[in-house]
């Protein structure tokens, strides 16, 4: 039989799991609040920063929103990002991806203070990660690692492949895979567009994580039997959402694996919630217990 981890059911009881914190903290003067600042007018980002949004009243964290106007200058949204680090309301900042052409996402990110950098995607954050030491674990691969955790997947001295090298999603997870703490110790191949025989790493993995944003790039055909398959991949084809990983040949293999939709999707959305829960306790001094 094979597991199929349920992201929604996981995600819902992370987001349980950080109501306490959320009162505990709101009793002490410091309800975590997160701002989202929108440069953009493609619908999808959107529907990411109202969802977002949505999530945070769902469970008590307060939410602030600033749009900045597409045609403004970069400067407009540094200011923006100032005025937001110096909020004492506001506990995390999310800058939603992609921003105005003409503006430099990075430089942007670099301007988030790193106690509120919720993402986990300034520099010096990336730096206590790649060291063993991470503030913020980005949301997606920390979303990943919770359902390993929830469907009790062993990491320790497994040999785990990643398919994808982004510095959203493959990069931190391989990182955080890695590491040596209960949630690491695998052994590690990171994969990308330039591997030599992608089926020959896949195959000899105990746990696949597919973030390759190809449709169906990972078969049953390139698995072992009893892989743990996680497919972080979200894509639209002909009105249709597919992972990548093609998920009927793949579940014969694998002892557990995610769908797509409803499984690493949620879970980005509460590691984000998650963050910023931590950033308004760090930034207060209030330990609270997290999920
Ligand atoms: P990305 O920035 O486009 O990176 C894709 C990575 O996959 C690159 O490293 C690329 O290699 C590699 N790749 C592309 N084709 C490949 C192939 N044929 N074989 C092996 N590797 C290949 O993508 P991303 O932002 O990490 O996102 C990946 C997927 O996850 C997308 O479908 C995205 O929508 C989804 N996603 C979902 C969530 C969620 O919450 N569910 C969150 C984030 C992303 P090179 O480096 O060589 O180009």
């Amino acid at each position: 039989m094979t597991e199929v981890i349920d992201g929604n059911a996981v995600a819902a009881d992370i987001r349980d799991g950080l109501t306490d914190a959320i009162e505990r903290l709101a009793d002490a003067g410091a309800r975590p609040g997160l701002a989202t600042v929108l440069m953009s007018d493609d619908p999808a980002s959107e529907t990411y920063v109202s969802m977002k949004q949505r999530d945070c009243e769902e469970v008590g964290i307060r939410s602030f929103h600033v749009e900045v106007d597409t045609d403004a200058p970069a400067g407009e949204l540094y200011d923006t990002v100032s005025d937001l680090n110096a909020d004492d309301e506001v506990s995390g900042i999310l800058v939603q991806h992609p921003v105005a052409a003409h503006v430099d996402y990075s430089e942007v990110v670099r301007r988030i203070d790193p106690g509120k950098d919720v993402d986990g995607f300034h520099p010096e954050n990336v730096g206590r990660l790649v060291r063993g030491d991470p503030r913020f674990r980005p949301c997606t691969p920390h979303g990943v690692q919770k359902l390993l955790e929830h469907a009790g997947v062993e990491t320790e001295g497994a040999d785990a492949v990643v398919v994808g090298r982004s510095n959203i999603v493959g990069k931190p997870l391989a990182n955080l895979l890695a590491r040596k703490a209960d949630d690491g110790n695998a052994t590690v191949t990171l994969c990308h567009s330039r591997t030599r025989d992608l089926a020959a790493k896949t195959r000899q993995a105990d746990i696949v994580v597919a973030a390759a944003g190809v449709p169906e790039l990972v078969d049953g055909s390139m698995l072992s039997e009893g892989v743990t398959v996680i497919d972080v991949g979200y894509n639209q084809v002909d009105g249709e959402t597919l992972g990548d990983v093609e998920y009927e040949s793949a579940k014969e293999k694998a002892s557990a694996i995610t769908p797509v939709p409803g499984g690493v999707g949620p879970m980005t959305r509460a590691m984000l919630l998650y963050n910023t829960v931590k950033a308004a306790s760090q930034r207060a001094g209030v330990d609270v217990d997290l999920p």
